[in-house]
């Protein structure tokens, strides 16, 4: 059965999930393939889930949750969307990986670069790390510096130069950096607070050696949901400019999210690299990191700097991928960015009418929230918010069938799928859940 923890308060019969989890955690490091999944955020056992239809998923007991967490975000189509599941069958039948170039990585990349013109050029790959970890092998290259700046509680991927006051699941678990990270490398990563460009500039003027890139969340969604002060962002874009850094977005949340051309189009500055995932697979692996010209064209075999996949711009990733940004007009990226406000407005509601101390927030289709009386504007005012009443209400929404991040430093989303009638019954299920944590 459940731990302790959750087993005082969930009200559905999660038996069969206790026992499939007992059987992984033989398997696996604490029985999952990745480690936010554990639950570690906010105690108790996962649910394991069966499957998902549209913005619902039920997990091996038979039991219905509205999904706000959409595999990490890629599923901006909900669920088995009937779009992405011709897509699949139709590519599938002609293979499923060559290992050479196929039309549809070119479909996939004019797609993307229609939207994203700044990304002239770009590579595939198969995850968010391997993208990130590559950006910036190619930004050290072209700038013939070793140092980078990234920014406290973001999440950049696992890769080793990242694991240096990272957000997510590190955050979850609270581990400072890692263990098996070279203190040699792990020195030439510097971290200044997220909305801070004082700090930020002193760190780069004060670098002897020169910084060859400043890489940030454009908004960040691995402490939680943050979004950028005024100017934080255009300042980032002079400070590269006048040090001679590249500035990489890492978009691999935010992408085809927080408006249909990416921070790009939210907040009009351009990265001279910019990052992606998640959404341009949708729900297969797939990321791309591209940009500048000059920049991408160092890469191999272009130019000299290494990185290669076997699997990268796979058939059937790539026709996901296709199908998705092709229903993702941006009519219904309107239409999403609509429901997810109401979902965040009627949050707040039950906050302040509960009294309880709340900000929400939301930018397109992403969104989160803090057990906060002020503003969180970087990862230690995320970590100053009430993360004992966190755990209270993800498990008291998890008992009335709502799925949210199981951390209080991840993002939530939506869905196509998610429609009035689930913004509604979520918002039903969540004042029950709030009242309850509160209680
Ligand atoms: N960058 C950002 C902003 C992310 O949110 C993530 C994952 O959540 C990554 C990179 C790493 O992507 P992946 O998990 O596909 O390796």
């Amino acid at each position: 059965m459940r731990s302790s923890f959750a087993s005082t308060r969930h009200m559905t019969n999660v038996t069969r999930s206790a026992e499939v989890m007992a059987r992984a955690r033989d398997l696996f490091p604490g029985g999952v393939s990745s480690p936010v999944r554990a639950f570690r955020g906010v105690g108790g056992e996962p649910i394991v889930v069966a499957r998902g239809e549209g913005a619902r998923i039920w997990d091996v007991d038979g039991n219905e949750y509205i999904d706000f967490v959409l595999s990490w975000g890629p599923l901006i189509l909900g669920h088995a969307s009937p779009i992405v599941l011709d897509a699949l069958d139709s590519a599938m039948q002609n293979g499923t990986s060559f290992g050479m170039p196929t039309e549809l990585e070119v479909q996939l990349g004019e797609l993307i670069r229609q939207r994203m013109p700044h990304l002239e050029m770009m590579r595939f790959v198969s995850s968010g790390t391997e993208a990130t970890m590559s950006a910036i092998r190619l930004a050290r290259a072209f700038t013939g510096r070793d140092a980078v700046l990234k920014f406290d509680g973001c999440y950049h991927g696992h890769a080793d130069s990242f694991l240096v006051r990272a957000g997510s699941g590190v955050a979850t678990l609270g581990l400072p950096d890692s263990p098996g990270v070279p203190a040699e490398l792990a020195a030439l990563t510097l971290t200044a607070p997220f909305n801070d460009l004082e700090a930020t500039t002193r760190l780069v003027r004060d670098n002897k050696r020169g910084v060859a890139a400043i890489i940030v969340e454009p908004i960040v969604g691995n402490s939680g949901f943050i979004v950028p002060d005024r100017g934080f962002l255009e300042g980032l874009r002079a400070l590269a400019d006048s040090a001679g850094a590249l500035l990489i977005f890492d978009e691999v949340m935010t992408g085809f999210r927080i408006a249909p051309g990416g921070a790009k189009e939210r907040f009009g500055v351009t990265a001279d690299l910019t990052t992606l995932g998640k959404v341009i697979g949708g729900g297969l692996p797939v990321a791309v990191y591209g940009g500048r010209r000059d920049i991408m064209e160092r890469v191999a075999p272009s130019g000299p700097v290494y990185q290669a996949g076997t699997l990268s711009g796979n058939p059937l990733a790539m026709a996901a991928g296709v199908a998705t940004l092709t229903a993702l007009t941006p009519a219904l990226h309107a239409r999403i960015e609509k429901r997810t406000s109401a979902l965040v407005e009627g949050l707040q509601k039950i906050g302040d009418d509960l009294s309880v101390p709340l900000t929400a927030g939301c930018a397109g289709s992403m969104w989160g929230f803090f057990f906060s009386s002020k503003p969180v504007r970087n990862f230690t005012d995320a970590k100053a918010s009430d993360v004992k009443l966190f755990r209270r209400f993800f498990h008291a929404a998890l008992d009335r069938g709502v799925y949210l991040a199981p951390s209080p430093f991840e993002a939530c989303f939506m869905s196509a799928a998610h429609g009035d009638a689930e913004v509604e019954s979520a918002l039903d299920r969540l004042l029950g859940a709030m009242e309850a944590a509160v209680a």
